[in-house]
This record gives C-alpha cells, sequence and structure tokens, in this order.
C-alpha cells in the first residue's frame, strides 16, 4: 500500500508537471484525482487493511493528496500565466487598436419630438425662442390677459417663488411670446418649446413638470385659415400623413375667438385606449391673439392681428410613441430610455 501510494505520487507529480497545456491538465486531474481516478481507488482499498495499518496508510494517502492538488494549481497559474504572455507578445496582438467605444446615450423622446417640430416650424419661417422657466407673474398671466382673481394663479396650479414679488415658475410657455413680441416686434413669426410646472398630484397622465411647445405668429391680416394651415402642416409632419382635423369652440383668456383642435386618431380607425374610443385626440388649443394681449406687448391690434396655439410636447411624443403614462417621460428610469436607440 505505501509503495503504491509513494509511487502515484511520483508519477503523479512527474506526469502534472510535464502537462502541455490546460487541457492535457485537466487529463492528468481527472485520471490521479477524479471520483474514478487512481488515488480514489487507492483509498478505497484502506478500508480492506489490517486496523493497525489503517491509520498511517489513511494519513499518507491524504498527504499524496493534497501534494498533488498543490502541484496542479501550481502547474494550472503556470499555464495560464504562459498563454497571457503568449497572447499579449504573440502576433495578431496590437496595443494600438483602440478599446470598445464606450456605451452612447440616446436622445430623449421628448428631445426627439421637439427636434422634429422646430425643423417644421424653422422651415415654414418661424424663429425658435427660449424663455427663463422663473417666470414673472406680469409676463406669465398679466400680459396675456389672465386677470388677476383666474382661478389658474391660485396656489394649488401655479407653483410660486416668491409670492409677494410677483415670482413663480412659469405655467405654460406662453410668456416667451410676449418677451418674443417685446423684443423682436412685428411681423413675428415665433414657435417657443420648453419645460412648464404646475402644482399638480402626479398620475398617468399628470405630471407636475412638462414640456410644452408655443407658437405665435403675428403681421398684418392674419386669420383664422392661416392658423388651421400652419396646424395641420404641423401634424402632418409629425405622423407622416395628413390627418383629418376638426375646430370647437374653446376659452383661454389669451385668445378670441378661442379653438380646440382635434384630430382624428392616428392609431385606429374605430376607437382605441388612445382616443378613449372616440376616435378623436385633443391636440392643442390655440386661437387668434386677444388684442389686450397685442396692446399689452406694444402691437396696435388696429394694424396686426396674430394667432397662437399651444403644443403639448410630453403629450404629443407619448401619441408618437404610445407611451402610456406621462411619468415615464422625466423618471428617469434607463430601462426606459434605452428603448429609444440613436
Ligand atoms: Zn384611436
Amino acid at each position: 500500500m505505501r509503495d503504491q501510494l509513494e509511487r502515484l505520487r511520483r508519477e503523479g507529480l512527474a506526469a502534472l508537471a510535464g502537462a502541455e497545456d490546460e487541457a492535457a491538465l485537466r487529463r492528468e486531474e481527472v485520471r490521479l484525482l477524479g471520483r474514478q481516478g487512481e488515488l480514489t481507488a487507492l483509498l478505497k482499498q484502506v478500508g480492506a487493511l489490517p486496523a493497525a495499518e489503517r491509520p498511517e496508510a489513511g494519513r499518507l494517502a491524504n498527504a499524496v493528496k493534497a501534494e498533488l492538488a498543490a502541484a496542479l494549481d501550481e502547474r494550472r497559474r503556470a499555464l495560464a500565466a504562459a498563454r497571457l504572455e503568449r497572447d499579449l507578445s504573440g502576433a495578431g496582438f496590437d496595443p494600438t487598436l483602440p478599446g470598445p467605444p464606450p456605451p452612447a446615450g440616446t436622445l430623449h423622446p421628448i428631445t426627439r419630438v421637439q427636434r422634429r417640430l422646430e425643423d417644421l416650424f424653422t422651415a415654414m419661417g418661424f424663429v425658435v425662442a427660449d424663455g427663463p422657466e422663473v417666470e414673472l407673474e406680469e409676463n406669465n398671466f398679466d400680459a396675456l390677459n389672465i386677470p388677476a382673481d383666474h382661478p389658474a394663479r391660485e396656489a394649488q396650479d401655479t407653483i410660486w417663488v416668491r409670492s409677494e414679488r410677483g415670482v413663480c415658475m412659469r405655467t405654460h410657455t406662453s410668456p416667451v411670446q410676449v418677451r418674443a413680441l417685446r423684443r423682436f416686434g412685428v411681423p413675428l413669426r415665433v414657435v417657443a418649446p420648453g419645460r412648464v410646472f404646475r402644482q399638480e398630484t402626479q398620475d398617468a397622465s399628470h405630471d407636475h413638470t412638462f414640456h410644452q411647445m408655443e407658437g405665435l405668429v403675428v403681421d398684418r391680416g392674419v386669420g383664422v385659415g392661416h392658423m388651421l394651415h400652419a396646424m395641420n402642416t404641423l401634424l402632418a409632419g409629425v405622423f407622416g400623413r395628413d390627418l383629418e382635423t376638426r375646430l370647437r369652440p374653446g376659452f383661454f383668456p389669451f385668445v378670441e375667438p378661442g379653438f380646440e383642435l382635434d384630430a382624428r386618431c392616428p392609431f385606429c380607425s374605430d376607437g382605441c385606449r388612445v382616443c378613449k374610443g372616440s376616435t378623436w385626440v385633443e391636440l392643442m388649443p390655440g386661437g387668434l391673439v386677444h388684442p389686450n394681449v397685442l396692446r399689452a406687448c406694444g402691437v396696435d391690434p388696429e394694424e396686426y392681428s396674430g394667432y397662437a396655439f399651444g403644443l403639448g410636447l410630453s403629450r404629443l411624443a407619448m401619441l408618437c410613441y404610445g407611451i402610456d403614462d406621462i411619468r415615464w417621460l422625466l423618471g428617469g428610469d434607463l430601462r426606459f430610455l434605452e428603448q429609444f436607440p440613436a
């Protein structure tokens, strides 16, 4: 028994040291130490020895096993190091090759819709204007003919920054119209995309922060027909085909007359979840600019007229991409955002 173990130790160490590669080493490991291996076979015989010889034989067998296992580990490490050395120095390894590209971000669905709209509007001669998100009450409400007692000004709707000094988070992008008219004068064609803020309880269709795009045209002889044409062109550009539209009367303090523009649901012909079965989706409020607004911006309403419309960018992005909950848009969840590859 002792001799057999000694021979296995010698032979085994030599075989492991001589293994040329990792596959050969694995074969030796199975042959020597595997469940059907030579050492296991010897260990089984220990039980058949006379009782006096068993302890020593057992100790020796375990010592041989430990020695072989250590030699196996050492050889494995040596082979791995040699392979790495070969890979790094051999032909085919070029340290000047660029590494894998870092993961690139993608455009947010709102940014995509906004850019598409900006392209459409600039092609129609509009300028894209920007304005502050923290706004004066005067620009956000007064100049837009929204009276002091209008419910929209109340705390449950407007987020006030310094209410005693008339500073609020803008509740719509319309104050940019006011700023643009005062700055550029008439004639003017302008769109103003941006974030707006309301004190809203969040749910699937309401968020405290969302995106709008406001449009304004002021010139001599501007009428409802011009407005309809611009709106229809816009919708065709966004959805890639002409959509049937209709105007309903709507009331907004800054327009007179005011309208709600509905479009045929782009997703169905006989009612679906998006249009709530009606086949119409409410898309844009708009109308002819109220003379008081023109006056507040230093434009003579006897000489000039204009139209204005508001577009819910968040809502349009949801329609375009089939997003069913507005909270996804600004939730910052990468699993959502990664669904819109570049
Ligand atoms: Zn529908």
